[in-house]
């Protein structure tokens, strides 16, 4: 049995975020959009994981997430 681990994914905490769009402006591959309700979210298929969203939120909303699979 292996485990291999994909490259982390953005994930942003709705109850944290308020919607000032700084990360969508800031993510290299355009990986985020605004919700309804001034809430971004990041779409998982965009997502390089670099880490941009992390680095410049004023809310530390946004969190790497790192899903490790059994093959
Ligand atoms: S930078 Fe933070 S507070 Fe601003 S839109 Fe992105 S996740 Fe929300």
């Amino acid at each position: 049995m292996m485990t291999y681990e994909k490259r982390p994914k953005a994930q942003i905490d709705p109850e944290k975020c308020v919607g000032c769009g700084a990360c969508i402006t800031a993510c290299p591959t355009q990986a985020i959009k605004m919700l309804p309700g001034w809430v971004s979210a990041v779409q998982p298929s965009k997502c390089i994981g670099s880490g941009t969203c992390a680095a410049l939120c004023h809310r530390q909303a946004p969190c790497l997430t790192i899903r490790s699979y059994v093959i």
